[in-house]
């Protein structure tokens, strides 16, 4: 940075001089550049020159250590980084973020610091981003910018890369300019199978399940009406058989297809051993094939399934889609590179899951955690015998762990990643995209071979390390993607981020506008920051605008989805402005509280409450022994709640595996209480909505009208059971009171034994003589009283009851309550009312 400052300042200066002189009268761009080109060239060239400055700075690790035992490095290096603090602060005021990067007082680690820096990144990018649209096309002042549902390809993405030659594996930089991609049509419309962005759980696309141990389990099993094992067994048990089952097809919804054969892996015999380093081609003697048929795929598949391992990467868009598109895959085998343009060939794609979950066949990727998510999400693709060089590269301590670090130390090459963030939508691919695409994987099984040397050789000749670093890939294809989900309280996790104080109106605004950017990014399946991004929204919630021209100039430049839709964005603000209004929200950690754990932000915990309450039924209008139970059950459930949520507090540094885990444990909740989820929160896409062809919307219209059944069934079982208590609790009444009467009885005839003993020993001291023995068959007598007056007594009691004493019954009770309880979940979720077949026992 600092090196980039004083060259941009060089730069300008001598830019400034000569083209001034040329054109005194023209007006500038700005002082010292006569256009935008000009401009651009001299901000591109400083920015490279900037990024090679840096690359050349010491490492850190041995370089970096030894320059720093030199006091007068130290001082530089002091210096330096205040200069360079300083000029980001400025930065990030100058756009509005919060910056306290400098202030070494602050109780701010690296981490949280490193947060700021990414957090303004992302807003000073969106404001280019947008720019640059505008400045592309997008005009501001364009009348309706955005048709209703899917815009006409005429929309135009911006994408600035720098041109730059291959040659033998080198890097030539040659002159820097803009390039447009312009006229991208939006791949979405091409796709035969609609993208899902509907609020529900993600469900794996696989259909066909090669290389299986265990086969794929049938969904369709999943039908409610589907219930064979009820000819040959009880009722009741027939219920519970059927239960079991649909639980676990639910499970197999979720799961991950090929957990069973991932669980099961072992690292081949040839990854023991020392590789033989077996050495690239040049890049530029290299041929690359572009696949966009079915039939080069298939080719390419059988090719694949002949060697022993290759190299595989995936480009990706994510700007104007809700959930991203997979545009690019590149493969590379030790003689041949192959990019497939997955845009066309996404339906096909899944043809290559015999050759990915081959586990005699390595597939090598670099930083893979995002690939096996859109392989899942976008072809239903799964990765088995997966070696991640970036794990490897961590394992070494590298320093650095990215792919050009691990280029730069093998390969002795610069690359360039520069494209990393293109549009990799635009077709046809321009060339220097094609050759960095191909670059990504074409040198990837050499570093393949040359960490795994490495890594044996740090592990003293035992390839423990090497099987750390594939047990670390094994764990991360069992990676699931998992859809972002909206709830109530989905807005809560960015407001925290932003770290601003709203009152209740700012917060109730920005609630609105979250839940309208969710909701319209999935029916126009466009980012969310495409719709709104996040500094704009937090600004309209700041100040909330009275006027719709207030909204309009919170937002420079407007995007489009706003214009359009202002009068519903001034509704909503109205609608906040009428909330009461509260000084400042203070937050509160709780159960709900989501700041620290991003995945709590998918499921409201408000719709887990439901369930809770038919454990309720059982204690309710019990005396007060009983309802303790019952309060220490609803203890129990909801410190379960958050201890759920809390392991997102604990495990913030390993957030990857705590993700996973964490929606497993959903997954499971989602499985038990989707069918309370209430409907208003679940927005489909149109297009999944009305293509029946979807899985998920079939699955979807089979919960909703469950659900809808489930409610009624649930009211009908809630309203039987409640009128069962109420039965069962006059009976106990009836039988308390009976039995104070039959104690009553008994008194009497006590009191007569009493009265008589008394009249005896009165007898008795008037005839002085034999009294014991007159009055022992008389407490006989009584004694069989009472006990034939308390068994006429007990049979009006409950059979259910008469076994167990006060204490007794206590506990029975407690069991029937904690039964009931957990049961109340199972019988739920059934609609058949299962809970009343079994025996009241
Ligand atoms: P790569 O594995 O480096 O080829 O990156 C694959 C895809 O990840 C790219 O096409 C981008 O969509 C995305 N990507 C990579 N790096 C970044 C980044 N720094 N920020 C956002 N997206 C990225
Ligand atoms: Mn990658
Ligand atoms: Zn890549």
């Amino acid at each position: 940075m600092a090196a980039s400052s004083s060259s941009a300042a060089t730069a300008k200066q001598s830019d400034h001089s000569s083209p001034s002189e040329e054109t005194e009268e023209e007006s500038e761009f700005c002082p010292g550049f006569k256009d935008v080109d000009a401009f651009v060239k001299h901000g591109l060239g400083a920015v490279v020159s900037a990024t090679k400055a840096s690359a050349a700075l010491p490492a850190a690790g041995d370089e970096f250590d030894l320059y720093r035992s030199f006091p007068a490095f130290q001082q530089f290096c002091a210096s330096q980084g205040d200069r360079l603090l300083h000029c980001m602060t400025q930065i990030m005021q100058h756009h509005g973020c919060r910056s306290h990067m400098r202030d070494r007082n602050r109780l701010t680690g690296l981490e949280d610091r490193f947060d700021l820096v990414v957090d303004s990144n992302d807003a000073i990018l969106e404001k280019v981003g947008i720019l640059l649209d505008e400045a592309s096309g997008v005009s501001r002042t364009q009348q309706p910018v955005m048709p209703a549902g899917y815009q006409p390809p005429k929309i135009v993405v911006s994408s600035w890369n720098r041109r730059v030659s291959f040659s033998g594996g080198e890097r030539r930089d040659e002159t820097f300019h803009l390039l447009h991609a312009k006229n991208i049509q939006r791949p979405q419309l091409k796709f035969k199978e609609k993208v899902d962005n509907s609020n529900t759980p993600f469900v794996s696309k696989i259909f066909i399940k090669p290389n299986a141990v265990k086969p794929l389990p049938s969904y369709s099993k999943l039908l409610p009406n589907e219930r064979p094992e009820d000819l040959d067994v009880p009722a009741a048990l027939a219920d519970f058989i059927h239960q079991q089952r649909t639980q676990e097809h639910v499970d197999d919804m979720f799961s991950h297809p090929y957990q069973y054969e991932l669980d099961h892996l072992v690292m081949p015999e040839s990854l023991k051993c020392k590789p033989d380093v077996q050495m690239y081609k040049p890049l530029a003697e290299s041929t690359c094939q572009f696949i966009y048929t079915l039939d080069d795929l298939v080719a390419l598949n059988e090719k694949l399934a002949k060697v022993s391992e290759f190299a595989v990467d995936l480009e990706h868009h994510s700007y104007r889609s809700f959930l991203g598109i997979t545009c690019l895959m590149q493969i590379s085998t030790r003689e041949e590179d192959f990019i497939i343009d997955t845009l066309e060939l996404r339906s096909e794609m899944y043809i290559l899951n015999e050759t990915f979950t081959d586990p005699a066949i390595v597939k090598v990727f670099h930083g893979a955690d995002s690939d096996i998510e859109w392989l899942q999400k976008d072809f239903g693709l799964y990765v088995v015998s997966m070696f991640d060089t970036h794990h490897a590269a961590r394992c070494l301590n590298l320093g650095r762990n990215s792919l050009d670090h691990l280029l730069k130390v093998y390969c002795s090459v610069n690359s360039d990643k520069r494209y990393q963030l293109a549009d990799w939508r635009i077709r046809p691919l321009p060339d220097q995209m094609l050759k960095y695409a191909q670059a990504d994987t074409h040198y990837l099984l050499y570093v393949y071979d040359r960490v795994r040397a490495d890594l044996y050789d740090m592990g003293n000749g035992q390839p423990t390390l090497i099987q750390q670093v594939w047990d670390k890939s094994r764990d991360l294809s069992l990676k699931k993607y998992v859809k972002p989900i909206f709830t109530e309280d989905s807005y809560m996790e960015l407001y925290r981020k932003q770290k601003k104080s709203f009152n209740t109106q700012q917060l109730a605004a920005f609630r609105l506008l979250y839940a309208w950017r969710d909701k319209l990014g999935r029916e126009e399946d466009e980012s969310t920051g495409y719709i709104l991004p996040n500094h704009m929204m937090m600004k309209i919630a700041e100040e909330l605008p009275k006027e719709p021209q207030g909204i309009i100039a919170c937002c420079n430049p407007t995007p489009p989805l706003v214009r359009q839709q202002i009068n519903e964005l001034h509704q909503l603000i109205k609608q906040a402005r009428e909330t009461p209004l509260l000084k400042v929200c203070t937050i509160l950690f709780g159960p709900h509280d989501t700041s620290r754990s991003s995945e709590s932000d998918f499921l409201d915990l408000s719709s887990f409450e439901t369930p809770t309450k038919p454990g309720v039924l059982f204690s309710e209008e019990e005396d007060e022994s009983v309802n303790q139970e019952g309060k220490s059950l609803h203890g129990l459930i909801a410190s379960a709640k958050i201890s759920l949520f809390a392991v997102g507090h604990l495990k913030r540094n390993s957030e990857k595996p705590v993700c996973v885990s964490l929606w497993f444990s959903m997954f499971r909740c989602i499985r038990m209480y989707c069918k309370y989820l209430p409907s208003k929160d679940i927005h489909i896409s149109k297009n999944a909505k009305y293509d029946p062809s979807s899985k998920i919307y079939e699955i979807h219209n089979r919960w909703k009208l469950q659900s809808i059944a489930q409610q009624q069934k649930e009211a009908q079982e809630k309203q039987q059971a409640k009128e069962q208590a109420k039965k069962a609790q006059e009976e106990r009444k009836k039988a308390k009171l009976s039995y104070q009467e039959s104690l009553q009885n008994v008194h009497t005839v006590r009191q007569q034994v009493a009265e008589a003993k008394q009249a005896g020993q009165k007898r008795e001291r008037a005839a002085s003589d034999a009294g014991e023995e007159s009055i022992k068959p008389k407490m006989k007598v009584s004694k069989t009283e009472s006990e034939t007056s308390k068994k006429a007594q007990d049979s009006q009691f409950d059979p259910n009851r008469q076994a167990h004493g006060p204490k007794q019954k206590k506990k029975g009770q407690k069991k029937n309550a904690v039964g009931g309880r957990s049961m109340s979940y199972v019988p739920a979720k059934s609609d058949r009312g299962f809970r009343h077949n079994w025996p009241k026992r």
